[in-house]
């Protein structure tokens, strides 16, 4: 591109004003407000203004952003440019997907769908005044955590609970009340990264406690605890291998050996459990009893001497987001006075929606919680939502077939029921596989990639599972309706690819 070139679309480029009180421009101007619609007109402009200058024409660079064709004047490009941001601007990023991956709680896709029930009782009190740190007998200042201490109380077996924003919040708060400027006593197996970044010797660390590490990978006894106390020591801490699972020679020491080795030197056991599973799992078939071996309950814990547990409430308990405290009472009052308590407190959309997840576990309703209901389908019902995820995707197919003159092979589509291997996820169960059914999409037109972009970004996006060159659509995570926005998506992914 010459000079003059450059200077004559620089030239070309529309003045703000214009642009601004155009009508594409004006109709944003009540949702983000008019200040806002110009700031990206502005910087819209000045990515434009930059690619001329750097010797592209920006009627070239189009092509490549925002799938526009070569040859547009500027001001077209502009306003294509622009509208693209500003819708952009004013939708949310916060909305639903369908989690079609087969993984119940995924901590990406914010983990557990709550129940209807603790979704009507956020309703009910989201909009008004509440008794959240009321007492309407006292005519005074109530405590939160009186909504939710006795359900724990009565679910798990402990004299006392308490109740903070996420389980890593939990074990900061167990730690600073029982073991700040104390020693601590973890085997060096339990020192994993848990998750998203959940360091156990970070968090620590924040703690003010000293940690001593014991042990090593695959191999802690009872004696390297007992050798490694001190005067100072104050709390043995027992964390739940969450996602990973050390196969082959392993030795761990026994909660009951911790427990009565806490008790005979006068330490705290505490240990961090994650999941919080409430009582057992119906997973059909020998699958289940394995599990119920293997993963304990908070109750079990509890009774096998665990002074302090903390838990998740929005992993196996299937509830919002919030991390639990329960255990001795003496040590709960303890972190009940703590002055971190104010930092890491609930907030009352969050409590109403435990309190009924909580209530459907006490009469035992646990099965219409999302999470639990996912994971006790059995593989008769889940082979007949995938026949019928199946059929519906092959009719939207065939509707929605594409000329050949315009795309040869578009309609080419392979939809048929595969058995899968879905997963619990949030860390519970690491190496478990639950079998499932799904439904498996493949075109020799156009790869497993693109047919998931094109789900994943339609106005619904639809997460899938790839495998071996194939889009799965584990059905174990579907939620009720989501089968006919998975249609939805689906055509909307089939008429961009064609588009594009
Ligand atoms: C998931 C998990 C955590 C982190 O819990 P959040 O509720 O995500 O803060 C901590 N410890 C263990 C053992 C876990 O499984």
């Amino acid at each position: 591109m010459t000079l003059s070139d450059a200077n004559a679309l620089l030239r070309s480029i529309p003045a703000m004003d214009d642009l601004l009180n155009a009508p594409w421009a004006a109709e944003f101007s009540s949702s983000l407000g008019r200040e806002n619609v110009k700031k990206i007109i502005e910087e819209t402009l000045d990515e434009i203004r930059r690619e001329i200058g750097a010797g592209n024409s920006p009627t070239k660079v189009g092509v490549t952003s925002g799938g526009v064709k070569a040859g547009l004047p500027v001001e077209e490009l502009v306003v294509i440019r622009a509208t693209t941001l500003l819708r952009l601007k004013s939708s949310s990023t916060l909305k639903p997907v369908v989690n079609a991956t087969g993984v119940v709680i995924h901590t990406n896709l914010g983990r557990a769908p709550l129940a209807d029930e603790a979704i009507a009782a956020v309703n009910e009190i989201a909009g008004t005044y509440s008794t959240l740190e009321y007492d309407p007998g006292k005519g005074g200042r109530g405590g939160r955590n009186v909504h939710v201490e006795w359900l724990l109380c009565r679910l798990t077996g402990a004299e006392a609970a308490l109740v903070v924003n996420n389980n890593a919040a939990a074990v900061l708060l167990a730690l600073s009340a029982t073991a700040s400027g104390r020693e601590l006593i973890v085997s060096s197996g339990e020192l994993v990264e848990i998750g998203d970044s959940f360091r156990i010797p970070e968090i620590l660390s924040f703690s003010g406690a000293k940690m001593i590490a014991v042990g090593c990978t695959n191999s802690t006894r009872i004696s390297d605890y007992r050798n490694a106390i001190t005067e100072n020591t104050a709390v043995l801490l027992k964390v739940h291998p969450s996602n990973y699972r050390i196969e082959g020679f392993v030795k761990t020491t026994a909660r009951e050996e911790l427990a009565e080795l806490a008790a005979e030197r006068g330490l705290v056991f505490m240990e961090d459990l994650g999941s919080g599973l409430l009582g057992l799992l119906g997973v059909p078939g020998p699958l289940g009893a394995d599990l119920a071996n293997r993963e304990c309950s908070v109750r079990n814990c509890l009774e096998a001497g665990s002074g302090i547990v903390t838990f998740s409430g929005d992993k196996l308990l299937g509830g919002p987001q919030i991390g639990v405290i329960a255990g001795s009472k003496k040590l709960i009052d303890k972190m009940k006075s703590h002055q971190l308590l104010r930092a890491l407190r609930v907030d009352k959309m969050t409590l109403a929606a435990f309190e009924a997840t909580l209530r459907l576990h006490l009469s035992g309703r646990q099965g219409s919680i999302p999470v639990i209901g996912m994971i006790e389908t059995d593989k008769p019902a889940l082979l007949e939502m995938a026949r019928r995820l199946c059929r519906m995707l092959k009719r939207t197919a065939a509707c929605n077939a594409v000329p050949r003159t315009v795309n040869p092979g578009a309609g080419d589509f392979t939809i048929a029921v595969v058995e899968t291997e879905d997963a619990i996820g949030g860390g519970s169960f690491p190496t478990d596989l639950l079998p499932g059914f799904g439904v498996a999409i493949s075109s020799p037109s156009f790869s497993a990639e693109t047919l998931a972009a094109g789900l994943r970004t339609a106005f619904v996006p639809v997460i899938p599972a790839i495998r071996e060159g194939r889009v799965i659509l584990h059905v174990r995570t579907l939620l009720p309706g989501d089968e006919k926005l998975i249609a939805a998506s689906f055509v909307s992914a089939l008429s961009r690819d064609v588009a594009g």
